[in-house]
């Protein structure tokens, strides 16, 4: 029998008894091995916690997975110990089932679903379209044959504001996954001041309501990955850049981690379970400041050599120049090639023009703006806003460099005086909305009940 049962029952040939009832595991369920040897029931284990008034948030008929070692300081409980994770598969009710792959909508069906909200962005749309679905083909046909399919991680750059986090939390909220967005720059290496990054999967655990099987097919997005790149000056020692990269590897590859349940910081009375993250979808994203510079330099170098010498500056006024971005150039910038290497599905976006800032007020699904003319036509008032408006909107949010961000500020400072002052007048039919009431040159045009 397995050395967990090691005081008196080496053989296997004695019965394992509660260390507080002393009823044997026959009589009272699945014991829990504490270290030393012993053994205790569950129902025991529940009473001493409720003996604590202010443990009985404990509830351990909920938490499947236990390690002891986060109650009892007496050290470490061998693997062997440990509780294991038992997949209760089988007990779940019909309609908790997971997506089949014959529910993954194709990659051209995603692609139509992101065009609804996101804008633009039609390579990035298509690249994840295809990944995701595959990404969840990989999950649901999991161990089906030898034939092992890699991850389909992600690695997104564009600069701020273009839609990065609004792709991914579309494409979960699509899915019906779990998503948990976490800032690289919160990160540190175990042992030091911040979250050390198995916090990352207690926020999706939490997320997915603490149901361990459901935050497995969960997505993990980790927003500012370049903040994480290694620094060039390597005197001082590196807490926040490589070693954090090196910390996400493990996690990021698909590994058993043990997890504290809660979003808060391990502590001795944090319960742990342990998640497996090989079907977790990782994407992570960056705007990679001066990126842009390692791309142009090489690639200037490139084509001012050899017989098809071109101009020595051809790239430096290319303006997507993201989509000519390798992993040599990531390296250069500081990300390590183990890392880069468990994100293959490397993409751009694209810094948004004024275009595209107008088409993100008028055509995404829930536009900013479309909202707030559901909510006057809950008043009855007609809000409309002229193309003027549109071109002021967006010239002003482009003069602020934070992308489709600051629409949503722009937008929310004029309409104030138009929701607090409309609705008072019941006489008001309708509002136009142009741009020099925008530019603060002007009212808007307001047009009286039965004027049209
Ligand atoms: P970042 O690239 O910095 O992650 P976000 O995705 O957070 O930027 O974008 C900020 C907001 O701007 C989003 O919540 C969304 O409302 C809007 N937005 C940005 N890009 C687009 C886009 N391409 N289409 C529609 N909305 C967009």
């Amino acid at each position: 029998m397995a050395e967990n049962n090691n005081n008196n029952n080496k053989d296997g040939e004695y019965e394992n008894y509660c260390y507080m009832c002393k009823r044997s595991e026959k009589d009272a369920g699945p014991f829990i091995d504490l270290p030393g040897g012993m053994h205790i029931c569950r129902e025991c284990m529940q009473k001493s916690f409720d003996s604590f008034s202010n443990l009985n948030f404990l509830d351990l008929s909920k938490m499947p997975n236990i390690n002891m070692s986060q109650f009892m300081p007496f050290g470490d409980i061998p693997e062997s110990q440990k509780v294991k994770k038992k997949k209760k598969k089988e007990d779940k009710p019909e309609e908790e089932k997971k997506l089949s792959i014959k529910d993954i909508p194709a990659p051209h069906k995603i692609k139509a679903m992101l065009d609804e909200y996101v804008v633009g962005q039609e390579y990035a749309k298509k690249v994840m379209s295809v990944a995701v679905y595959n990404h969840y083909k990989r999950v649901l046909s999991d161990g089906a044959d030898d034939i092992e399919i890699e991850k389909s991680n992600m690695l997104m750059l564009g600069p701020t504001g273009c839609g990065k986090t609004y792709l991914v939390k579309t494409i979960a909220k699509l899915l019906d996954v779990p998503l948990a967005i976490t800032d690289a720059t919160t990160l540190t290496e175990a042992g030091y001041i911040g979250d050390d990054v198995e916090s990352i999967l207690s926020k999706l655990l939490a997320v997915a309501g603490n149901d361990v099987e459901k935050a497995e097919t969960g997505i993990v997005f980790i927003d500012e990955i370049d903040k994480i790149a290694k620094k060039k000056e390597t005197r001082s020692r590196d807490v926040s850049g490589e070693s954090v990269q090196q910390g996400l590897l493990k996690i990021i590859e698909g590994a058993e981690i043990d997890v504290p349940v809660g979003a808060g910081s391990k502590n001795a009375m944090t319960p742990i379970v342990t998640m497996d993250t090989k079907n977790i979808l990782f994407i992570c994203g960056g705007a990679f400041p001066d990126l842009d510079e390692i791309i142009k330099r090489r690639l200037n170098k490139q084509s001012s050599m050899g017989f098809n010498a071109d101009l020595k500056d051809k790239y430096d006024n290319e303006k997507d120049i993201f989509k000519e971005a390798t992993t040599e150039d990531l390296r250069e910038f500081g990300m390590i090639p183990e890392f880069i290497g468990r994100l293959p599905m490397m993409f751009s976006l694209t810094a948004l023009d004024k275009d595209m800032y107008i088409r993100i007020l008028k055509e995404p699904k829930n536009a900013i703006l479309k909202q707030y003319q559901k909510l006057l036509a809950l008043d009855e008032v007609k809000l409309e806003f002229d193309d003027s408006a549109y071109e002021a909107i967006a010239e002003e949010a482009m003069k602020r460099e934070t992308g489709a961000r600051a629409l949503r500020s722009i937008i929310e400072k004029f309409m104030l005086d138009i929701m607090y002052e409309i609705p008072r007048d019941d006489s008001i039919g309708s509002v136009v909305i142009t741009g020099d009431y925008i530019a603060g040159k002007g009212s808007p045009v307001i047009k009286l009940r039965g004027m049209d």
